[in-house]
């Protein structure tokens, strides 16, 4: 089961996973919509250094947006939720620290819908910051996919073809293109994406 779009009396945390451009933002916004249609009052958080696409908004690759609070720990929450929030999305939730876990918990604890979205692995196919906990804690859980772009197949990984060597290097098609576990890479590898009808045998071996 993907979604629960029914309505929930009792709290709950809801984690939606995969590499990046696996659908996790427009499946959050999707969720959220969803709520607002059954009047379910909402709040969206992100990381403040997420200001890819937009600094008030969380948007997807393909620019579908629902307004969002930037924040910087995942304590600050608690500074901005409105008595009447039934419904809390994050985005981005691997940029946050091992707080976001217990924050989680509270809000679930006291009644509210947690939708968390983030990276499972990082560039170099390691679990990501608090990500792991919340997939372990969560009542449900959603692995997303992306096409890998050398071979078409289904894409877990994220593959970094731009930046430094540090976990974190927020970027998006300059900097990161989804493969499978066959084609990734876990170094910098250069981009396939961007080179027209290259093959497969262009990617760098390990
Ligand atoms: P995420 O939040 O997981 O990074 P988004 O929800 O922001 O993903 O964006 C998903 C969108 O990215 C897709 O609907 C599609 O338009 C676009 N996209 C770009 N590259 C790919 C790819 N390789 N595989 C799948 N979708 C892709
Ligand atoms: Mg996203």
């Amino acid at each position: 089961m993907s979604e629960f779009s029914y309505f929930q009396a009792r709290g709950w945390i809801e984690v939606i996973v995969g590499s990046m451009f696996s659908g996790k933002t427009e499946e959050l916004i999707r969720r959220l919509r969803r709520a607002e249609f059954a009047r379910l009052p909402i709040q969206v958080f992100k990381p403040i250094l997420d200001d890819r696409y937009s600094q008030t908004e969380v948007m997807s690759h393909n620019k579908s947006a629902i307004s969002s609070l930037p924040i910087e720990r995942a304590d600050e929450i608690w500074a901005h939720l409105s008595p009447e929030t039934k419904v809390v999305g994050i985005d981005e939730g691997q940029f946050f620290d091992e707080g976001l876990v217990s924050v989680a918990q509270d809000l679930a604890d006291r009644g509210l819908r947690v939708i968390i979205a983030g990276l499972d692995t990082d560039w170099q196919a390691k679990p990501f910051g608090p990500i792991p906990t919340l997939m372990a804690i969560a009542e449900s859980v959603s692995k997303q996919h992306a096409v890998c772009v050398v071979c078409g197949n289904t894409a877990s990984r994220t593959q970094r073809t731009g930046g430094s060597n540090g976990q974190v290097e927020v970027g998006a098609h300059e900097n990161y293109e989804a493969r499978c576990r066959e084609h990734f890479r876990p170094f910098i590898d250069k981009p396939h994406s961007l080179i027209p009808n290259e093959t497969e045998n262009s990617i760098s071996t390990p």
